[in-house]
């Protein structure tokens, strides 16, 4: 029996481990477009790989139908794959939120571990095969790459991923080549990405780096929030709560942020700081009247919201009902989300193959026999914090397996 996987990726290479251990009289064969497989996996968290989340549950996953992922994400588990990586050598190391990593920080060591195991169990990888076509021949199927080559398989699975960061690999074949199955694509957007808000509202707090709260907002309800460290770019807001809360924002439209500057206090002990301040720095102007609470130029522009639009402004002519606004706007500084930075910028794709088109149980195709996908490529994504990594080994291993335990 022979197994070909279109894709070296993260869920890839899991399927063709899972696939080599469970049948070793498998032939395997792995056609990864790019000259190295794993490409994707060194970049991850920022070249420490965040491999997992032991605070995973079904809710840090998105798609039409979240649920689709819940067999896979139970069969192999959070535990299951630590003690896999940790088998393989790669001890891990837990940090905040949850965040899984190898101890030794490196992505390399997770990439050479699944390389090592793919050695091991004799997987063939076949690298600068781009798959360009794939058809169903008899039982059985018949791959073409772009330069003509030509591979067949019983089996096959198609591992590929989606278009984001397509630099590393991912640069959307795979959903083309489902779709020539028969499949179908739903809407695609990029998630874990930067957001783009309106220009004028955030250019002079270009570089500003502030640690609070941000909130997602559709329709005046809190659709989620996430703190953390934003970054004030030209173009908008970035970092590790803004990535998070994009998975979100991906499919919504007309959504706000809020950015929350002093998430440690209520609304009224804001208020109270700034009263306070109003006595003690009565002598000075607007221009100081945030120095040491606040980045300055955040400041300048919460004034100008509020309406004070001269920085000579004496601080003690404030009145409560300026202290009460200028609080609101340190509590609930909205930002409309005008766009994100595009797939080329994003960790992952929203959308991907419909998966009621799919067996969750086993990932094979519900429309062509011995045809399977796992990761990236299916229309599941996570949040950020490992979810996506966790999500690529499990529907990669239940794809390996029952790709070659199939009757
Ligand atoms: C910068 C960055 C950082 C990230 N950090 C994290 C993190 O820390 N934790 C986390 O959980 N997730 C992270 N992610 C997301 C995570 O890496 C992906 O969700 C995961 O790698 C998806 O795995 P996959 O196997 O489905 O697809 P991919 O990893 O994209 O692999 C697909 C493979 O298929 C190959 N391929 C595609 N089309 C063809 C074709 N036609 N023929 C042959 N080969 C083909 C590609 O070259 C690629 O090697 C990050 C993503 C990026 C971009």
């Amino acid at each position: 029996m022979k197994l070909a996987i279109v894709g070296g990726g993260a869920s890839g290479l899991a399927a063709a481990i899972e696939a080599g251990r469970t049948s070793p009289k498998a032939e395997i064969v792995i056609l990864e477009r790019l000259d190295r497989v794993g490409k994707k996996i060194l970049a991850t968290g920022n070249g420490r790989c965040n491999y997992s989340n032991s605070n995973l549950d079904i809710n840090n996953y998105y798609g039409r139908d979240r649920m689709f992922a819940d067999y896979a994400l139970k069969e192999f588990t959070v535990e299951n794959t630590v003690n896999f990586f940790n088998r393989l050598g790669v001890f891990p190391k837990e940090e905040k939120n949850g965040r899984l990593y190898p101890f030794s920080l490196q992505a390399s060591a997770v990439l050479d571990a699944l390389r090592s195991e793919c050695e091991r169990l004799g997987v063939n990888i076949i690298t600068g095969f781009c798959v360009k076509e794939a058809v169903k021949k008899g039982k059985g199927f018949e791959l073409t790459s772009d330069a003509g080559r030509k591979i067949n398989a019983d089996r096959l699975i198609i591992a590929g991923g989606g278009c984001a960061s397509a630099s590393l690999g991912s640069d959307g074949s795979a959903f083309k080549l489902l779709k020539g199955f028969g499949h179908s694509i739903t809407e695609l957007a990029p998630a874990l990405v930067q957001l783009k808000t309106r220009p004028e509202e955030v250019k002079s707090l270009k570089g500003i780096k502030f640690t609070g709260s941000v909130s997602l907002i559709h329709k005046d309800r809190i659709i989620c929030e996430d703190c953390g460290e934003v970054l004030f770019t030209d173009y908008g807001v970035s970092g590790p709560p803004i990535f998070q809360l994009s998975a979100r924002a991906a499919f919504i439209k007309n959504a706000v942020l809020s950015l929350d500057f002093m998430s440690e206090y209520s609304p009224k002990e804001v208020y109270d700081i700034l009263e306070n301040r109003r006595e003690s720095l009565s002598h000075l102007t607007m221009e100081s009247f945030f120095t040491g609470l606040l980045n300055k130029r955040i400041g300048n522009l919460i004034s100008r919201r509020i309406g004070i639009e001269k920085l000579s402004y004496g601080v003690g002519r404030l009145t409560n009902r300026q202290l009460w606004a200028i609080a609101s706007q340190i509590k609930d500084y909205r930002l409309e989300i005008t766009g994100n930075n595009g797939f080329k910028n994003a960790q992952v794709t929203a959308g991907g193959a419909l998966t009621s088109e799919f067996d969750g149980k086993t990932m094979q195709s519900r429309i062509v026999s011995g045809l399977y996908a796992c990761g990236e490529v299916l229309d599941i994504y996570g949040d950020c914090g490992g979810y996506n990594l966790q999500w690529a080994w499990s529907s990669g291993r239940l794809a390996g397996r029952s790709a070659v335990i199939k009757e």
